[in-house]
């Protein structure tokens, strides 16, 4: 009787272990949108967001094959030419909701290309959970001849589900390759290769019968305001400029102001007034360069130069894009307005 018994119950317990196992892996595909959804459509004559999240990952049979449980949830249908921080914002939320399920392994997010580099590095920095997050895109429509996104769909499941995933930061996975948020951007504006990240190069890459990783990203920072401050703009500096824009900028009182500068983080001298006027007028502003690498630093002095410009009160950005500058400032106002605590999270020093 007693040998029946405990038969039973390890039947008993080992099928309810098979079915822990088959849910160990438990991931949601969040879709925004972007090319990989999108088709040609016949009145409009261009591409459109058009297919479901069930269609995306209809594309993508080998799914079945992974032992790994799949859910849908749709955020949005949009190009992400018009993807903005506050829905940056609300994506953050809903995917820190996501991870924060005790039985959730980790989220993909499906994406256009245009400016996934903003939406990933913004989720970089506002989500404190170490689960893997992992962007995807596609540069060719679900329709087109030889689509790129199912494949980048499945690469990107891959990815989240390796056991290796945990703590890399939000990653962005296309073409194969696993890029960090905070270092990736477009290179190309048609080529499915677009994607790198200069300098630095991908942290891994996705085989067919593994996901390698090669590098971890170091010192990941945590920004997670209440509410984003939206009202911060990119200027990139060229040859003859004047303070024109920056003494519009300066009356209309905004909050914030990335500049891309030349080189080391430059402007001509016939700028430098208008900055002069915005930080008169309480605007924050931050310097970086328009050179795809390396830091900005106060090295030359002349007048529209890093050196005066930072003793004016600007603050130098270190090594990341300007947009991913704007992205970080609109997130650090949204926590201080205070200039010295601004600074700090723009200070690269172990960054
Ligand atoms: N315009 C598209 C978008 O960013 C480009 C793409 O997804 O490849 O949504």
């Amino acid at each position: 009787m007693f040998k029946v018994l405990s038969t039973v119950l390890v039947i008993f317990l080992s099928t309810f272990a098979l079915a822990e196992a088959k849910n160990a892996c438990n991931i949601v595909v969040v879709t925004t949108g972007g090319t990989i959804a999108s088709r040609y459509d016949p009145i409009t004559k261009g591409l459109l967001p058009a297919d479901t999240g069930e269609q995306l990952l209809e594309a993508v049979p080998q799914l079945k094959d992974l032992d790994c449980k799949i859910t849908i949830q749709k955020f949005s249908q949009i190009d992400s030419s018009s993807m903005t921080p506050l829905l940056m914002k609300k994506l953050g939320d809903t995917v820190e909701g996501l991870l924060a399920k005790k039985d959730i392994t980790g989220v993909v997010i499906t994406h256009g290309t245009d400016t996934v580099e903003e939406s990933s590095y913004f989720l970089d920095l506002f989500i404190k959970s170490k689960k893997p997050v992992v962007f995807t895109a596609s540069m060719r429509g679900a329709g087109d001849l030889s689509p790129d996104g199912p494949k980048n769909i499945y690469d990107a499941i891959r990815t989240v589900a390796s056991p290796y995933a945990y703590d890399k930061g939000v990653m962005v996975v296309i073409n194969e390759e696993i890029h960090a948020a905070r270092e990736v951007t477009k290179m190309h504006t048609a080529n499915v290769a677009t994607f790198a990240s200069p300098y630095w190069g991908a942290i891994g890459y996705v085989e067919p019968d593994r996901v390698m990783f090669r590098r971890q990203p170091i010192n990941r920072q945590n920004i997670k305001p209440k509410e984003i401050v939206e009202d911060v703009y990119l200027i990139k500096a060229f040859t003859g400029m004047n303070s024109d824009i920056f003494d519009y900028l300066a009356a209309k009182k905004v909050k914030g102001v990335v500049i891309e500068g030349f080189g080391r983080g430059n402007l001509p001298d016939t700028a430098a007034a208008g900055v002069k006027k915005m930080l008169d007028a309480g605007v924050v502003v931050i310097l970086t360069t328009r050179v795809p690498t390396g830091r900005v630093l106060d090295t030359y002095s002349a007048p529209g130069a890093g050196r005066p410009l930072k003793e004016m009160g600007a603050i130098l950005a270190g090594e990341i894009s300007g947009q991913k500058a704007r992205i970080k400032l609109m997130l650090a106002l949204g926590v201080t307005k205070k200039k010295k605590e601004i600074e700090k999270y723009f200070d690269d020093i172990g960054r």
